[in-house]
């Protein structure tokens, strides 16, 4: 018996349906032309909040939904493979989602910190990961995305704040042409 069974028995179902007509020829290149930065929180899931369905979106999910070096990589990656593989068909546009309510709030706690970190995890790098606000560090984020030259400069960046009482999502960074950088 596992939590999986009854999710395997809808796969089933799901493998039974029209799969291609649902996925996007070229996955690097969704449907709406959006890829999606936030939190592993369930109730941050971008499929229900925006109304996503298969091959529509990238999501790129992590604890508080933060710009990290392995988030760096993966979107370098995937605009390195625009560039070369598809350099005539349109950006996609990138979001960065931070939420109120954030489990990542934790880092900011120092024992609760300490105690995870002598775990093996550098200290001042953990805490920085803690979102309070998430205005405030969907900005940073934004910056980070904006600094880096290993990503393509015709992205557009937006930042946005969830509030999963409200299950609000505001514009926090509007989209930032090319010409912004
Ligand atoms: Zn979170």
């Amino acid at each position: 018996m596992s939590n999986f069974d009854e999710l395997l028995r809808n796969n089933d179902r799901f493998a039974a349906g029209d799969l291609k007509g649902r996925q996007p020829a070229i996955p690097f290149l969704p449907h709406r032309q959006v890829y999606i930065v936030t939190c592993i929180d369930p109730r941050v899931d971008p499929a229900a909040l925006f109304g996503l369905g298969l091959g529509d979106a990238i999501v790129a999910r992590n604890v508080g939904g933060r710009v990290t070096p392995a988030v760096l990589q993966d979107l370098a990656w995937i605009s390195y493979l625009h560039e070369t593989k598809t350099p005539d068909a349109e950006w996609f546009e990138l979001a960065v989602m931070h939420h109120t309510d954030c489990g990542s709030g934790l880092f900011a706690d120092d024992r609760t910190r300490h105690g995870f970190t002598e775990r093996g995890f550098d200290d001042a790098e953990t805490a920085a990961l803690a979102v309070l606000d998430p205005a405030v560090t969907v900005a940073l984020d934004v910056r980070k995305i904006r600094g880096a030259s290993q990503i393509s400069s015709r992205i557009k960046v937006t930042g946005f704040a969830y509030d999963v009482k409200t299950g609000i999502v505001s514009t926090v960074v509007p989209p930032t042409e090319e010409a912004d950088r």
